[in-house]
């Protein structure tokens, strides 16, 4: 399905814990109108989800419980875009090291929960995200992480779109798939959620593309 214009997409937020509000918002500001989504019907007929950040444990438990998880993992397979922001990004993980909750397992990624320390280890980085925006120039992206997980491996296939200073990967992506350790939706800056909505108007020609191109970062 082609959209023209990114305002006919449809678009959820997983809004079963966490910042979700703050999300749709920032979608808001892009002309979009989200649909909370706390039921699997609700899934039905979106072009994209984003799952927020909060407490992965909780998140994973109240996937379960309400039966989520077989229809996100249909939406990630179908080509649509899946985008999840720190608790959210552990949910689309391959593996995890530590805890309870148990991911999706949809990005070839695996990831550290409170990588950086606890809350009062809570920081902000500027990031050169280039590889979202090339028009951006020097424009760097303010990133908030708030006790962050930290991505620790990433697969063949998997793009990394930012870093910290060190190289560690903080913005991943996997065709239709994205992950972020930080909250773009706690600034003003809506580059990250303009580019998801990128992914999620251009399915399924950007898979395509990505797998013609095979762009890929080492492990
Ligand atoms: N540390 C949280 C967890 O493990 C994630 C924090 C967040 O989403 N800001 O679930």
């Amino acid at each position: 399905m082609e959209h023209t214009n990114l305002a006919e997409l449809n678009v959820g937020v997983l809004a079963l814990q966490g910042d979700f509000a703050e999300h749709k918002a920032a979608l808001l500001k892009l002309g979009v109108e989200a649909r909370e989504v706390r039921l699997p019907e609700q899934i039905d007929g979106l072009d994209g989800l984003i799952i927020p950040g909060g407490e992965s444990t909780t998140l994973s438990r109240l996937m379960s419980i309400y039966h989520l998880r077989e229809p996100v993992e249909r939406m990630a397979l179908e080509g649509h875009c899946i985008w999840g922001t720190c608790a959210g990004m552990i949910m689309m993980a391959q593996e995890i090291t530590e805890g309870d909750p148990v991911p999706l397992r949809l990005m070839d990624i695996g990831v550290q929960r409170n990588s950086y320390g606890r809350q009062v280890d809570s920081f902000e980085q500027d990031l050169d995200i280039n590889a979202v925006d090339p028009s951006s120039g020097a424009t760097r992206f303010n990133g908030v992480f708030i006790r962050a997980p930290g991505i620790i491996r990433a697969g063949h296939g998997v793009d990394v779109l930012a870093a910290l200073p060190g190289g560690q990967p903080v913005a991943v992506r996997q065709g239709n798939l994205l992950a972020l350790s930080f909250h773009p939706e706690l600034t003003s800056d809506l580059r990250f959620h303009d580019y998801f909505l990128g992914l999620a108007a251009a399915r399924p020609a950007v898979l395509e593309l990505d797998i013609k191109e095979g762009t890929q970062v080492s492990e």
